[in-house]
């Protein structure tokens, strides 16, 4: 027990345009909408942390500011803020669904515990096994030429991990992309592919075993999320890694996932499961079935990154990297008040107590069009 207690929420619904649209299988996304969740305690502290849903994967921004302003709130006003797995279960008893609003609860309750620590969330949960992790950014733009040239300028500044997003054109196009990658950057290139649910799972093995060619180190997601027998069927029948995605999304979904063997590697995002420490759960599932776990995001600001960053720090076991790249390659702006920490090729895990950062209040009132709060909306 602290003797800090939490006297208000503030809801903050920001939308921050992307530099380019990216298209990604299963819609097309323009920027981050995002429900940045606040919490004040009566001592001064702020705890922050983000909910950034995407409405054709996990939900909506209306439905999880709703859940935090509404069902979540009174949970949290005059609670101690250290009581984290309480208020979560808590959080979880009274609300179904809506994992990106828990994920923000969670991690503004983490970052005021780090705060009154004096540790970062990635000691408060269990502690960092790296300092530094490797960084992979999307090839999403349905102008591939224009990728290049991003691809290019991104390469310069040390990133060697590319997942090509898919289910936008054809097949020739996703192989003629493949081989584009690797004929300009030959070996040295890392090179995945998301198919965002986008193939018909009856043919979807044909397809895969084209891509083989192009020494992909996974592919992610190829059927929808629901065809979790056609996933094992593709996981068996061949020979590259298949990712689990919108396929696992909780700890049982890991479960059941991991007891049919449904893919190689699960993909670990807060905002899917319900915070830092429901993901932490789903790795020791993943770890004690020989499943690998990957660092995935949402369209998030670096607040939610940030929060992605220390928990994939705290997994023991890390060999594929992670794809926090929104705020310095995708978003125009990083409404943070210090730039998610990528360089060299790598995401640099923060050392400051708590979650390590926080919005700066004049970018936020740029982008924010609504606040609700303990009296309201405004
Ligand atoms: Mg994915």
């Amino acid at each position: 027990m602290s003797d800090h207690r939490i006297i208000e929420m503030r809801i903050h619904c920001v939308t921050i345009p992307a530099k380019t649209v990216h298209s990604h299988g299963s819609g097309d996304v323009g920027g981050i909408n995002a429900a940045l969740c606040e919490l004040i305690t009566d001592s001064g502290l702020t705890g922050w942390g983000e909910a950034s849903p995407w409405p054709v994967f996990t939900g909506t921004l209306e439905g999880n500011a709703a859940a935090l302003h509404v069902h979540l709130r009174p949970q949290v006003i005059g609670r101690d803020p250290v009581l984290i797995e309480p208020i979560m279960t808590n959080a979880e008893r009274v609300l179904v669904g809506h994992p990106e609003a828990k994920a923000a609860l969670e991690c503004a309750l983490l970052d005021l515990t780090g705060q009154i620590a004096g540790l970062p969330i990635a000691e408060l949960v269990g502690g960092r096994h790296r300092d530094s992790i490797p960084l992979s950014f999307s090839v999403a733009n349905p102008d591939f030429d224009a990728d290049l040239e991003d691809i290019g300028a991104i390469w310069d500044s040390g990133v060697r991990i590319f997942k090509l997003k898919t289910g936008f054109a054809d097949h020739a196009f996703d192989l003629m992309r493949l081989e584009k990658l690797r004929h300009v950057y030959g070996d040295e290139a890392r090179l995945r592919i998301d198919y965002n649910q986008g193939l018909a799972a009856f043919d979807a093995i044909r397809h895969i075993r084209d891509l083989e060619a192009f020494r992909p180190e996974f592919v992610e997601q190829p059927v929808r999320m629901f065809e979790r027998e056609a996933l094992a069927e593709i996981t068996r029948a061949v020979d590259v890694p298949i990712m689990a995605d919108e396929s696992v999304f909780d700890v049982r979904d890991a479960t059941r996932a991991a007891a049919h063997r449904m893919a190689d590697i699960f993909s670990l995002k807060t905002a899917k499961s319900g915070g830092i420490r429901r993901c932490i759960e789903i790795a020791a599932i993943a770890r004690s079935a020989g499943i690998e776990v990957y660092g995935g995001c949402m369209f998030e600001t670096s607040l939610a990154h940030m929060a992605g960053a220390h928990l994939m720090a705290a997994i023991p076991n890390l060999t594929l990297g992670c794809e926090f790249y929104m705020s310095t390659y995708y978003a125009q702006d990083d409404i943070a008040t210090h730039p998610f920490p990528v360089f060299d090729g790598h995401v640099h895990v923060p050392v400051l107590p708590g979650l390590g950062t926080a919005p700066d209040p004049e970018a936020l009132a740029r982008y924010r069009s609504q606040i609700l709060t303990n009296e309201g909306a405004t």
